[in-house]
C-alpha cells in the first residue's frame, strides 16, 4: 500500500462547473473569477480579493504595490516555501530574517522589535501550517511605524486568530491553491486587503498596468480603447481555474474539518512514539487550519539525520514533505545575506529535523494507521 504527501478533493460539482465553463463560450477571467473573488471574499471578511495565478503571483503583486527601493528591508520568516523571500528581492529589497517561536515554528514577534531600521517597509509573516501568527503583537509593530503588514496565508486558508479570518486583519494577506494547499484550482492564489489603495495597485499590476477605466475617461465608452499608466504584469486567474475554486471553497468548512480529525488522531497515535515531536499551539484563541503536520525527530535519540529518515519511510511507501528548508540555508541566500545558522538557532535547528507526514481529506484511517506503523518501525530500526 503506498500512501502519497497528498492528493486534491476533486467532486463531481468542480467537474461539472469546469464543463459548465468550457461550454459556456468565456474561459478566461471572467463571471466565474468575480463569483470565486465575491465569495472569498466574504468567506474572510475582507472588502477587495483578487484572484491571482498563484500564491507566488500574489506576494509579487504585494511587493511591487509596496514600492520597495533598493536598500529598503523587509522583515520575515526563515522557516518558508522560497516564494516568500523570492518576491522581496525580484522587487529589489533586502529580506530580514527574524528568527522563529520554538514550539509553532511562526515568526517570533518578540524578536521583530530588534531588527526594525529606518528602511524596514514591511514584515511578512507566514501561518506555518495553518496555525496563525501572532498578528496582535506584529499588528502593533506595524502601526506604530507605519510599516506594513502582508501576511503569507498560502497554509491558513478557513484559520482565525482570535475570532477574526486569516484575510481580515492585515494590510493584505496571500493564499494559495496550489494542489496541496488546503483548496485547490490546479494552480491559483488569491489576495485580500481592506486598504483601497493597495487593491488598486495590484489590480492594475495583476494585468499589465493597463487603466479599464480610462476608456471613459477617453470618452471611448465600447471602444477597446486602453492605457497604461505603470508596467505591470499578467497574473490573472481563469474562469476555468475559479469553476474549480467556486466549489472548492464551498467544501473549505468540510474539507478543513477532515484535517482537524486526522491531525487528532496522529496527536493520539505519536504521543507513543517520542522520538518524533508534533509542533506545539499558540497560546492565544486561534483556529488552525492544519494545512501540515509536521514532526520534530529526536536526533539524540537516532542514529541517523533526519534525511536518512526520509528516505527510509519513502523506501516503505509513504510520502512524506520536508517544509522547509530554511531560507538561510540555500544558496543564494546564504551567499547574499552571510552564514546566519547561530543567528537563526531556533529555525535552523528545526530545520534539520522536520518532516511533513501525510495529511489530507481522503486519507482513510487505515493509510493513516499504515503511516503511524512505518513511523514507527523506522524509529525502532534506528534506535540508540
Ligand atoms: C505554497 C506556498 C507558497 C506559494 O504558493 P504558490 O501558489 O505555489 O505560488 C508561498 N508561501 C508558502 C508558505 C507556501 O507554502
Amino acid at each position: 500500500m503506498k500512501i502519497p504527501f497528498s492528493r486534491p478533493s476533486i467532486g463531481e460539482e468542480e467537474i461539472a462547473e469546469v464543463v459548465a465553463c468550457l461550454r459556456s463560450g468565456w474561459i478566461t477571467t471572467g463571471p466565474r473569477t468575480a463569483q470565486f473573488e465575491r465569495d472569498f471574499g466574504a468567506a474572510v471578511q475582507a472588502p477587495h480579493a483578487l484572484a491571482v495565478t498563484s500564491a507566488t503571483a500574489g506576494l509579487h503583486l504585494a511587493m511591487m504595490a509596496l514600492r520597495l527601493a533598493p536598500g529598503d528591508e523587509v522583515i520575515t520568516t526563515p522557516i518558508t516555501w522560497p516564494a516568500t523571500v523570492n518576491t522581496i528581492v525580484l522587487c529589489g529589497a533586502t529580506p530580514v530574517l527574524v528568527d522563529v517561536e520554538p514550539e509553532t515554528l511562526n515568526l517570533d514577534a518578540r524578536l521583530v522589535e530588534a531588527k526594525l531600521s529606518a528602511r524596514t517597509r514591511a514584515i511578512v509573516p507566514v501561518h506555518y501550517t495553518g496555525q496563525p501568527c501572532d498578528l496582535d503583537a506584529l499588528g502593533a509593530l506595524t502601526r506604530a511605524r507605519g510599516l506594513r503588514l502582508i501576511e503569507d496565508a498560502a497554509h491558513a486558508i478557513g484559520a482565525e486568530y482570535r475570532g477574526r479570518p486569516i484575510g481580515a486583519i492585515g494590510d493584505a494577506a496571500v493564499f494559495s491553491f496550489h494542489p496541496i494547499k488546503n483548496i485547490t484550482t490546479g494552480e491559483g492564489g488569491m489576495v485580500t486587503t481592506a486598504d483601497d489603495a493597495l487593491a488598486r495597485a495590484m489590480r492594475l499590476l495583476r494585468f499589465h498596468g493597463v487603466e479599464r477605466d480610462a476608456w471613459k475617461a477617453y470618452g471611448g465608452g465600447q471602444l477597446p480603447l486602453y492605457d497604461v499608466t505603470a508596467p505591470g504584469l499578467k497574473y490573472n486567474l481563469t474562469d476555468i481555474q475559479s469553476a474549480i475554486g467556486i466549489h472548492q471553497l464551498r467544501k473549505l468548512a468540510a474539507l478543513n474539518a477532515e484535517r482537524e480529525r486526522l491531525a487528532r488522531r496522529y496527536d493520539d497515535a505519536l504521543a507513543r512514539i517520542p522520538e518524533l515531536r508534533p509542533l506545539g499551539r499558540a497560546p492565544y484563541p486561534h483556529r488552525h487550519a492544519h494545512h501540515l503536520y509536521i514532526v520534530r525527530l529526536q536526533l539524540e535519540r537516532l542514529t541517523i539525520d533526519r534525511n536518512r529518515f526520509l528516505a527510509a519511510v519513502l523506501d516503505a511507501g509513504v510520502g512524506l514533505g520536508l517544509h522547509f528548508t530554511a531560507v538561510h540555508e540555500l544558496t543564494y541566500y546564504r551567499d547574499r545575506l552571510g552564514d546566519l545558522r547561530a543567528a537563526l538557532p531556533v529555525a535552523t535547528d528545526a530545520s534539520r529535523r522536520i518532516c511533513s507526514l501525510p495529511l489530507f481529506p481522503g486519507l482513510s484511517d487505515a493509510e493513516q494507521d499504515r503511516v503511524v506503523d512505518v513511523l514507527e518501525q523506522t524509529v525502532h530500526a534506528h534506535r540508540r
